[in-house]
C-alpha cells in the first residue's frame, strides 16, 4: 500500500532486525527477546522509532508497521508527537485473522535478505525457489517464524498488544478489517476503507 500510494513507511521490526544485523548496542540488547518471540522493552523501541520520526515533515503521510505494540508505546508516541508538533495518527487498522491462519501464513513466509521483499511458499512463491524475483537475493525464513515461536508471539499479542485496541477505540480511530483475504482483495478492502475515511482520493 505504501509503495502504491507513494507514502513513507516505518517498520519497528525492520529497524530492530537491522540493528541486530549490524550488532549495534541496541541490536545486542534486543536480539534474545526477538529470537524468543517476546516484545523488546518499550523504551528501546520507542526511542528508536522517535529518532526516525522526529525529523519527518508534518505534512507527509506515513504508515507505521508493528508500532505501537503496547498501550505504553502508544502513550509515548502521543507524547513524542506533542513535542514534535503537527504529526498525528489518523487511523489504526486491526487486521483480524484466526490464529491457525496466522501460523500458516508466517511459517510459509520467506524474506529476501537483500531487498526485504516478502514471499510465501504457497500463496506467493518466487519464480525460482529461494531466489528473489526483484533483486536475485537469497530468500530466508525469519528466525522467529518457527511454528513454536509464532505461537509464543500470538500469546504475547493477546496479552500485551490486544489491550492497545481499546486505546484507539476510545479515540474513535480504530477500524477493523478481515486480514485473511487474497492479496489483491486485501489491498482493495484497505483502499475502500481509506477512501471512506477520506485519507485517499476516491
Ligand atoms: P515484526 O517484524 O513486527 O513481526 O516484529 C518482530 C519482532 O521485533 C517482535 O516479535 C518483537 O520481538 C520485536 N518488535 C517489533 N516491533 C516491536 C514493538 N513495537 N515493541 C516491542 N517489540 C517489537
Amino acid at each position: 500500500m505504501a509503495e502504491r500510494l507513494g507514502v513513507a513507511t516505518l517498520s519497528s521490526g525492520d529497524l530492530l532486525r537491522e540493528a541486530v544485523r549490524r550488532k549495534s548496542p541496541i541490536g545486542q540488547e534486543v536480539e534474545s527477546f526477538m529470537k524468543k518471540g517476546m516484545l523488546v522493552p518499550d523504551r528501546l523501541v520507542t526511542d528508536l522509532m522517535m529518532e526516525h520520526l522526529r525529523g519527518w515533515d508534518a505534512g507527509r503521510s506515513f504508515v507505521l508497521d508493528g508500532f505501537p505494540r503496547t498501550a505504553a508505546q502508544a502513550r509515548a508516541l502521543e507524547q513524542g508527537f506533542r513535542e514534535t508538533g503537527g504529526i498525528r495518527i489518523d487511523l489504526a487498522i486491526d487486521f483480524e485473522m484466526s490464529p491457525e491462519k496466522v501460523v500458516r501464513r508466517l511459517a510459509g513466509r520467506r524474506v529476501c535478505g537483500r531487498c526485504r521483499a516478502n514471499y510465501h511458499v504457497r500463496t506467493l512463491p518466487p519464480k525460482q525457489p529461494g531466489v528473489c524475483d526483484r533483486c536475485g537475493g537469497t530468500l530466508q525464513a525469519r528466525v522467529d517464524d518457527e511454528p513454536q515461536t509464532i505461537r509464543k508471539r500470538l500469546a504475547v499479542y493477546e496479552e500485551e498488544s490486544e489491550p492497545l485496541l481499546g486505546f484507539y477505540r476510545r479515540q474513535g480511530k480504530l477500524r477493523i478489517l478481515p486480514g485473511d483475504l487474497e492479496i489483491e482483495a486485501q489491498y482493495e478492502a484497505l483502499m475502500d476503507l481509506l477512501k471512506k475515511e477520506r485519507l485517499v482520493c476516491a
